[in-house]
């Protein structure tokens, strides 16, 4: 809701798994009750979050009972905050004031890219500046900005994937989203795609590009929140995703690409590898360094010829790093 344009890739109604688009007051009540219920006494920090459109491009009534209904939850000490997403020129002075009464703390903004020309072809309406004008215009009035990017966009390559890393990056924001392009049902980017017009990513490149923005933002100390799109039910439902590099556990699948790539930097500085290898990670990370069904011990093995490959969860070991058995080295994230 709030669009003022149909992007090419975008079915809200199947990413979000919500067929009617309109919630009342009474509903966003009793979504927050359920969900405060569900969570018990011993809550963690609870923030209401509107998704699935473009929150500020709601009409100002409507906008308005929403953030109510939530803030009377934050009133009560039930709720700590609130937060939302929105297109980047929904972004405005007058936009922003309207939101003084709420505890919004967090608002995202969907850049997708900071490219002018992919953006024209995936008809965001909306160009590279505005997203730079949103943030500037977030940051002064106060919020954490969080930035949403669409890596393998129509007319994207590896270098301007790479380069709108480097501009969100620029533009500091507090974290970032990383959601690869997947065709989804009932979209522009399908008939595109059914006609050989558009040709989406691999999984493999998706993953590495991914990784290296990943990189990228955690050497500026970015935090990635989320890397492949949330998986619904209505996603997962056979024949909604027509093509592109989705896979259910796509941020496990990048997190594991770069465990690979510390251990194999690790064992390729040592002068003398012995066959038989014992690695150590945090106990956090020992599924990232093992990888996907082990795919990461098996690769390695092949690689550097071993006869065993043990993995040792160590929580003395940072977190971030793979440490070779008996050898000082650590290897950590290193951008690229
Ligand atoms: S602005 Fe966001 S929610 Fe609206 S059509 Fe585009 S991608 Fe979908």
């Amino acid at each position: 809701m709030g669009c003022p344009h149909q992007c090419v890739f975008c079915d809200q109604v199947l990413i979000t798994g919500h067929k009617d688009r309109t919630l009342s007051s009474q509903q966003v009540r009793e979504r927050i009750t359920e969900t405060l219920g569900y969570k018990g006494k011993h809550r963690g920090r609870v923030e209401v979050a509107f998704y699935g459109g473009t929150f500020l491009g709601l009409p100002l009534s409507y906008r308005e009972s929403l953030l109510r209904e939530a803030q009377g939850f934050v009133e009560k000490g039930e709720v700590e905050s609130i937060r939302f997403s929105t297109r980047p020129d929904s972004v405005t002075s007058d936009s922003l004031k309207a939101l003084a009464p709420y505890a919004v703390q967090a608002i995202e903004v969907g850049a997708q890219s900071m490219d002018d020309t992919v953006l024209t072809l995936s008809r965001r309406g909306h160009t590279a500046a505005d997203t730079r004008r949103a943030v500037n215009l977030l940051k002064a009035h106060g919020v954490r900005v969080g930035l949403q990017i669409m890596p393998g966009l129509p007319g994207a390559t590896e270098e301007s994937i790479l380069e709108t890393g480097r501009r969100v990056a620029e533009l500091k924001p507090d974290f970032v989203r990383i959601y690869p392009t997947v065709v989804v049902k009932n979209t522009v980017l399908e008939k595109r795609y059914n006609s050989g017009r558009f040709k989406p990513l691999t999984l493999v490149d998706a993953v590495d590009l991914t990784k290296r923005l990943y990189l990228l933002f955690d050497a500026c100390g970015i935090q990635v929140i989320r890397m492949g799109l949330q998986v619904t039910d209505s996603l997962l439902e056979p024949g909604n995703i027509i093509a592109g590099p989705f896979h259910p556990a796509f941020g496990h699948l990048v997190y594991s690409a770069i465990f690979l790539d510390l251990a194999a930097r690790e064992l390729e500085m040592q002068k003398k590898l012995s066959e038989r290898i014992t690695l150590r990670s945090h106990p956090h990370d020992v599924p990232k360094l093992k990888g996907l069904r082990n795919s990461n011990m098996s690769q390695l093995i092949e690689r550097f010829h071993l006869k065993e490959l043990h993995v040792l969860s160590d929580p003395d070991v940072p977190a971030n790093t793979v440490k070779v058995e008996n050898l000082t080295g650590l290897a950590r994230f290193e951008r690229i």
